[in-house]
């Protein structure tokens, strides 16, 4: 990790964190999912800030929170449910990306993904770093093949194996389409962002085609405008074929509201953590995998769209 981002305070990283984090509670991130429904009309995608865990542990404490968001999430009115995205790496200490296999995340998911269909709550695998991206599809396609149609994916834009992907994906998915926020190397991704949204707009349009569910996640507006104005009507498919999602606490009231006025599903990604600990290690290793929010940061507190 870089070292200026691992010696900058706790209380300025929580500084940092407070917006983009629900709370350090499963009964505190409930309450933002029910107050963004109820005050701006927004759907919700609930996670548990769990990643780089070290003992079982912990794999287990986050298997049973996510057993308790199910729970949750179940209570609520179906047009207000959110869905529950969850990390591959959140229930083992085995990550591929250290040589391991992943002991236990399958089975893990498996748990989250059957309690969830027998409750009518969605669940959307987030995708991690290119070392987790095999497994990931590989479970999804176990999933799917087993009729859990509740269960979608990510595809991240910046890879360029995403485009063959594409082509391999279980019928009628959900697919939440991003750049990817895991700095990968130039031979196996794009670097430079331009060319990323590109693949966005192109992505969308053949996934839009091919009959499945997207999920735009971007916070530039002029992509997700060109999404909504361009791509949605060439294709000619209904409101109820789309979403748009963005990250609780990056400033978009604006933008969103006019998404709502015209009747467009938007959907923010709600992390909380199990105390205040955990949500400082993942922004610590947010900011070391994505410097630049800490210049957005900055610069979003001064100006709210
Ligand atoms: C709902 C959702 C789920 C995601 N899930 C995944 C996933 O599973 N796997 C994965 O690899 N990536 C995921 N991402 C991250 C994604 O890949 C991008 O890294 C992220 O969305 C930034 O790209 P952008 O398209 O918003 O464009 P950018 O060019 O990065 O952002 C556009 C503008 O939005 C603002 N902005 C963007 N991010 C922030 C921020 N954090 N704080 C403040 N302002 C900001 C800035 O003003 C910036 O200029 C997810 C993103 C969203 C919105």
């Amino acid at each position: 990790m870089n070292p200026l981002i691992r010696f900058i305070p706790a209380f300025l990283v929580r500084y940092f964190a407070s917006p983009y984090v629900a709370g350090d509670s499963l009964q505190k991130a409930m309450a933002v999912v029910e107050k963004l429904h109820r005050e701006r009309g927004l759907l919700s995608t609930l996670d548990l800030l769990a990643e780089d865990i070290r003992t079982d542990a912990q794999a287990q404490q986050n298997l049973d929170t996510y057993l308790r968001m199910v729970e949750a999430a179940a209570r609520l009115p179906a047009a207000m449910r959110p869905t529950l995205s969850l990390k591959p790496s959140s229930y083992t200490t085995q990550p591929f990306q250290h040589g391991g296999d992943a002991a236990g995340s399958r089975e893990a998911m498996r748990t989250i993904a059957q309690a969830a269909a027998a409750k009518g709550v969605a669940l959307t695998i987030d995708m991690e770093s290119r070392h987790w991206t095999d497994f990931t599809l590989d479970v999804l396609r176990e999933f799917c093949g087993q009729g859990m149609t509740h269960v979608g994916t990510v595809l991240q834009t910046r890879l360029h194996r995403t485009e063959a992907d594409l082509d391999k994906l279980p019928k009628g998915l959900r697919v939440r389409l991003v750049i990817g926020i895991y700095r990968e190397p130039g031979e196996v991704a794009l670097t430079e962002k331009p060319a990323m949204k590109d693949r966005m707009l192109a992505y969308a349009e053949k996934l839009l085609r091919a009959g499945h569910y997207v999920e735009f996640a971007s916070h530039d507006d002029a992509y997700v405008r060109r999404f909504v104005e361009q791509v949605v009507p060439k294709v000619g498919v209904g409101k109820d074929r789309f979403e748009v999602q963005m990250l609780y606490g990056v400033p978009r009231e604006r933008f969103l509201a006019d998404l709502r006025r015209q009747g467009i599903a938007a959907r923010l990604y709600v992390p909380f953590a199990l105390g205040w600990d955990m949500a400082i290690q993942y922004l610590r290793r947010r900011l070391d995998e994505y410097p630049a929010m800490v210049w957005l940061v900055t610069k979003n507190m001064f100006s709210r769209k």
